[in-house]
């Protein structure tokens, strides 16, 4: 178990990983700090029927790391970290459940703070509170969908001044998939710039909507890789851009919310010799997290909505300095978090 953890590609000199059980509620969790040079490890807790623990070891570390990262770049004053709850969210959620997340959270002291994630909402964030200070997007207004859509479309715009030297996104069309929280909310913002929406989602009743207000075109969720389009929007999967879905792409941006977008790290690479324009995953979609980390550190709100609004620039920032360099967006994204949390 031991040399499994420990080689794991992902565990990156984690500072520390904490397996808390609860026999009574049934809690199976695992909690990863990954770094917390910046200050508290800060991420949300995953709940997921995985296969297996290794697969829940894998992704919790994998996740965690890649907070520290989101984290640094998005100029906040807090480390990585990330839980996960090993269950199945639709049939073994109780609040004894989360009151023993908050429990074990509580142990911990403070060097890790949890939110919603996959499988997790508000109310269950409300159950971890009753036994910890250390968590936050609650209540009716702990939703980051909204802020992290918005970091997505100044993103957009930053990649669409970049790669196509427009300071409009008039008649630009997108290939969007995935009509969720932060998906949607991202449509309705390109459509009001004057976008064109192609859309996929596996949620019929997500699509109509999106083809009412929004006067998207629908295609099929395999199809979306092969139209016609602008920007390439991926906000539901992670890994599609792959081999496969590189050699079908018209787009020559990328820029969508959803996290680990890239299968393999040398596909960040192989976009750059394509001519595609990434915007690095845990660059363009933190707007979610800065709303958190301005809630749980009681940071006044009057500067949040700008906060989120320079990952714009930061991208700006990327993109030129991958060109100037000749590197991968993803390795300079890389290399400008490192530099920040890196002591
Ligand atoms: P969500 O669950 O609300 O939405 C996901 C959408 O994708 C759903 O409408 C779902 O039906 C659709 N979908 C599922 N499988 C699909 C497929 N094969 N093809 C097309 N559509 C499919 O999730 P969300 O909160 O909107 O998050 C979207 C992505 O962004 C996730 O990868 C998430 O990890 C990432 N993200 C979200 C936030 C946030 O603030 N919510 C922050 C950072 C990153």
């Amino acid at each position: 178990m031991t040399a499994f953890v420990f080689n794991e590609l992902n565990f990156d000199d984690h500072e520390q990983v904490v397996f808390a059980s609860e026999p009574k509620s049934g809690l199976r969790a695992i909690i990863a700090v990954h770094n917390t040079n910046l200050g508290p490890a800060m991420g949300g807790c995953r709940m997921w029927n995985y296969d297996n623990e290794a697969a829940a070891i894998n992704d919790v570390l994998r996740l965690s790391r890649g907070m520290t990262y989101k984290n640094a770049v998005a100029g906040l004053p807090i480390g990585g970290g990330k839980s996960v709850i090993i269950g199945n969210p639709k049939a073994d959620k109780t609040p004894a459940l989360f009151e023993a997340l908050g429990e074990a959270l509580e142990r911990l002291g403070g060097r890790y703070v949890t939110a919603e994630d996959v499988g997790t909402s508000p109310a269950d964030m409300a159950n971890v509170a009753k036994k910890t200070k250390f968590v936050a997007g609650l209540g009716d207004r702990g939703d980051p969908s909204p802020f992290t859509a918005l970091g997505c479309f100044v993103g957009a715009q930053a990649a669409v001044k970049h790669q196509l030297k427009r300071d409009s996104m008039e008649g630009l069309v997108v290939a969007l998939q995935g009509l969720g929280h932060v998906g949607y909310d991202y449509a309705r913002r390109l459509h009001e710039a004057g976008a064109k929406l192609i859309v996929a989602d596996i949620d019929q009743a997500a699509l109509h909507r999106a083809q009412e207000e929004l006067g998207a075109e629908i295609v099929g969720i395999d199809a979306i890789y092969d139209v016609q389009a602008d920007i390439y929007a991926p906000c539901a999967l992670g890994a599609t851009l792959n081999p496969d879905t590189l050699s079908r792409l018209k787009a020559t941006i990328v820029a969508g919310a959803a996290n680990n977008q890239l299968a393999t790290a040398d596909m960040g690479e192989a976009c750059r010799q394509k001519g595609i324009l990434y915007a690095p995953d845990f660059v363009v979609n933190a707007g979610g997290i800065i709303k958190v980390c301005y809630e749980y550190l009681n940071t006044p709100e009057d500067g949040m909505d700008a906060h989120v609004r320079r990952i714009g620039d930061t991208l700006a920032e990327v993109f030129a300095r991958a060109d100037a360099e000749g590197l991968a967006t993803s390795v300079v994204a890389d290399r400008i978090a490192e530099a920040k949390f890196k002591r």
